[in-house]
């Protein structure tokens, strides 16, 4: 018959059900996999466009499920936010980068490692202790390691966040800004924060050569980076004329596929990248 006001009440219920229960269900598993150790990290290198060399790798968190196989954070990590999983997670691939960091290290290649955190992880009060904790636990530098931080998550509790950005950064501990350019903060949040780094969005890397807009934007974050102290990191860069041009434009350092996909760090590219400083 007519489908009514309750029937579709009654469909979003249970569509919200299936939803939840699905979540229950990763959320259940994810708490597994810490405990069982199923996580793993893949790094990707930044270049240094002057030098064409390898300045520092970040790590981006990986599943490797059981039945599943490879999961990309896509699939897990909403789930880890929502349910305060996060903490242990973020706490998991702090460790885990640190020791790799200890390792590459003692082989003499002094890169800095770079770890995605949470809006939440920055709300958590004494979160600038815990990781200076961990970085004292591992022996490495705390200017050898730095925080990547979304600019949405910045914005989530201003003041809990900056004030956790500061904490950081009296330790020594880098913060750079994630995905810059794709929320509202806007550069007034940014002023007086210290940050270390600034990442321009591969959306508007992406389409640098051909469109107008987007080489406004660029220009326009490199020129306020840098006017801040901030060093620009360009993501997303998949292309050799896309590099050129940011290059010639300012940007300190590019990720991106053109250098490497995100890798167990034993297989990030030794070779000297040829092509950047020409
Ligand atoms: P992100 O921090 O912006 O990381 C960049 C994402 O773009 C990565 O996806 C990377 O694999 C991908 N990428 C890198 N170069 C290119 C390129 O040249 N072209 C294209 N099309 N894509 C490229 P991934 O690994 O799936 O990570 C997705 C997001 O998950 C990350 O975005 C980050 O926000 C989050 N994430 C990853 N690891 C962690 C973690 O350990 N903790 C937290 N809190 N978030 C994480
Ligand atoms: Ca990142
Ligand atoms: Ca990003
Ligand atoms: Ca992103």
């Amino acid at each position: 018959g007519k489908r009514g006001a309750s029937d579709i009440v009654v469909y979003a219920g249970e569509e919200m059900a299936a939803h939840s229960t699905q979540w229950l269900v990763v959320q259940a598993e994810l708490r597994h996999a810490l405990a069982r150790d199923e996580l793993v990290l893949h790094y990707q290198p930044k270049v240094d466009l002057r030098s064409g060399e390898v300045a520092s790798v970040e790590a981006l968190v990986r599943w490797q499920h059981p039945q599943r196989g490879l999961l990309p954070p896509s699939e897990f990590l909403p789930a880890a936010e929502q349910s305060g999983l996060i903490e242990p997670l973020t706490a998991w691939v702090l460790r885990r980068a640190l020791a790799d960091q200890a390792h590459w290290t003692s082989t003499g290649r002094c890169w800095s490692v770079s770890v995605n955190v949470s809006a939440r992880n920055l709300e958590k009060p004494g979160f600038a202790e815990f990781v200076a904790g961990l970085v004292a636990e591992y022996g490495t530098s705390p200017g050898q390691l730095l925080l990547e931080v979304t600019e949405t998550a910045l914005a989530a509790d201003a003041r809990r966040a900056a004030q956790t950005v500061v904490d950081l950064s009296s330790r020594g501990i880098g913060i750079s800004v994630d995905d810059f350019g794709t929320g509202f903060t806007g550069m007034s949040q940014l002023l007086g924060l210290p940050i270390a780094e600034v990442k321009i969005d591969r959306t508007f890397v992406a389409d640098v050569l051909d469109s107008p807009q987007s080489q406004a934007i660029v220009r326009a974050v490199i020129a306020l980076a840098h006017g801040l102290g901030s060093r620009v990191t360009a993501e997303g860069v998949e292309t050799a004329d896309v590099a050129y041009w940011l290059r010639r434009a300012g940007c300190d350092e590019a990720q991106g596929y053109l250098y490497s996909r995100p890798v167990p760090w034993l297989e990030i590219p030794m070779y000297e990248i040829t092509g950047a400083a020409s």
